[in-house]
């Protein structure tokens, strides 16, 4: 591995972000008093998004983004990059604990949250590196086939006529030298992109439009006062009229509102890339249609070709702390686990060694739905449980968010997860440890039960 890539881990930088190349941060909220209609606090896909359709919608508002790092820092600038359309953990979670009613609705949201980013990126000839390449969700046993087979008949219901197809192995081995690979569905109407490159994008174009954004600029308070809130950082004390806390995994780590503490909990997420492979290697593999993909696994595994003809490829076990640290970047068990399963998948790319790996966080909540809600009196709006499937979702919310901040009704400030009843995070750090030991010992097992014997990575 290259020198600088092994300090842009060391620095807890992505692929992504040690690709981007010299980036300069804005500078950091200077000392002083402040006025503002409205401070966002977090600059990834949720903020930044927010920040910019407010502008757009009312280019007369005072909007400032305080980020704690610099622009990609957060999940925003270190994912897979997949825009797409799943919502929460899965359709059949969704469907249980919601109905189907608010499923299709949930379904709808999402298609439409990929056309946004498609759109946006296309209108504003954004330079994401996104490429419109459908994505595959795969099942590799007899029982994650069944089940696959299950949810495409789900999805195909729940969807609007032509999102689906299903690909049985024959399909499947004409498009990609996976032979591990038993069958898939296939969606058209999905993406990928480049998180990092597309954040700093959006940041550009919220500042365009007219918003304020201080980097490396930790909030260390955020109080109500008489006609509004006070925010705190090292040096600097602002008086809003309207918060928006769009600080997704970080959200429990917030100060102030007592409400935001046990919305979420984060989880660990990692990622590896391969060295580029050569025009031989391609052939051999496959994969011209350059589709996303996801196992159907409970940890899923997820893969995609990127611009400079590599393979990134993430998922598996997961990582969680105890308590409120945020630390959980590095976790080479993982990593290796990836590196023997990208082995397994494409036996023709054995040899191949891996450049750069890195990790982030993702915010879950109990009952595994993403919310947006309201603190006090509704002017602290808040966003999180993004579930790992946040790159097209949150900047929709951002739109929706938009709309809440503006006091507009519309079709998306009425979607159902706008002020949810959510469950909350158990008190203390115990029993949310527990919890969250005891659903992924039991998803473990779905996947060992249904992996036994047919699996040998
Ligand atoms: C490794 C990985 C792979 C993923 N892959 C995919 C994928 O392929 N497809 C998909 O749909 N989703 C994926 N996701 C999820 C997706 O990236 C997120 O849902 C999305 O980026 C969340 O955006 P956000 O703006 O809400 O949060 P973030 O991008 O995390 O932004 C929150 C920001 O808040 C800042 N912050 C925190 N505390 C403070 C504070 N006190 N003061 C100021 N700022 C603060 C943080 O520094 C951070 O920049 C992945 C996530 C990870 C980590």
């Amino acid at each position: 591995m290259p020198d600088s890539t092994l300090e842009a881990m060391a620095k807890n930088h992505s692929f992504w972000q040690h690709q981007y190349g010299p980036y300069t941060a804005n500078k950091s909220l200077p000392t002083g008093h402040y006025q503002a209609d409205i401070v966002i606090v977090g600059g990834g896909f949720t903020g930044l998004t927010a920040a910019r359709e407010i502008m757009r919608d009312s280019p007369d508002k005072h909007v400032m983004v305080l980020e704690a790092n610099e622009i990609g820092f957060g999940a925003s600038g270190r994912n897979g990059g997949f825009n797409m359309t799943l919502f929460g953990m899965e359709p059949e979670t969704t469907i249980m604990r919601w109905g189907k009613q608010k499923t299709k609705e949930a379904q709808r949201y999402m298609q439409q949250a990929v056309a946004y980013v498609n759109n946006l990126i296309e209108n504003e000839k954004l330079d994401s590196d996104y490429e419109h390449t459908g994505m595959w969700r795969v099942a590799y046993t007899n029982s994650q086939e069944k089940r696959l087979k299950k949810t495409y008949a789900l999805l195909t219901d729940i969807a609007k006529p032509n999102s689906y197809e299903f690909y049985d192995q024959h399909m499947v081995r004409k498009k990609l030298n996976a032979p591990q690979i038993k069958s898939a569905i296939y969606e058209p109407e999905t993406g990928i992109l480049d998180p990092c490159k597309h954040v700093r994008a959006l940041k550009q174009l919220a500042e365009d439009a007219g918003t304020n954004i201080y980097e490396n600029t930790p909030v260390i308070d955020i109080r109500k006062s008489i006609n509004g809130t006070i925010i705190k950082t090292h040096h600097a004390q602002i008086k809003a009229k309207k918060v928006i806390l769009a600080t997704n995994a970080w959200s429990h780590t917030l100060p102030g509102p007592k409400k935001i503490q046990n919305r979420q909990r984060p989880a660990w997420t990692y990622q590896i890339v391969s060295e580029p492979l050569t025009k031989e290697e391609w052939k051999t593999l496959g994969w011209q249609d350059r589709m996303s993909i996801e196992d159907n696994r409970q940890f899923v595994h997820y893969l995609r070709i990127t611009t400079c003809g590599r393979i990134t490829i993430g998922g598996g076990d997961i990582g969680y702390e105890y308590g409120k640290d945020m630390n959980k970047w590095h976790d080479p068990k993982i990593w290796r686990a990836l590196e023997a399963h990208f082995r397994w998948l494409f036996p023709t790319l054995k040899h191949k060694k891996f450049d750069c790996q890195w990790g982030g966080a993702v915010s879950v909540n109990f009952d595994m739905t993403p919310e947006i809600g309201f603190i006090g009196d509704e002017n602290i709006i808040y966003s999180n449980g993004c579930i790992g499937h946040g790159v097209s979702l949150t900047q929709l919310n951002g739109r929706l968010i938009a709309d809440l901040a503006l006091g507009i009704d519309s079709e998306l400030s009425r979607f159902w997860i706008v002020n949810r009843n959510a469950v909350p995070v158990p008190p203390g750090n115990l029993l949310p440890y527990l919890g969250v030991k005891a659903v992924v010992g039991v998803l473990k097992g779905v996947d060992w039960y249904e992996e036994r014997g047919k699996i040998d990575r």
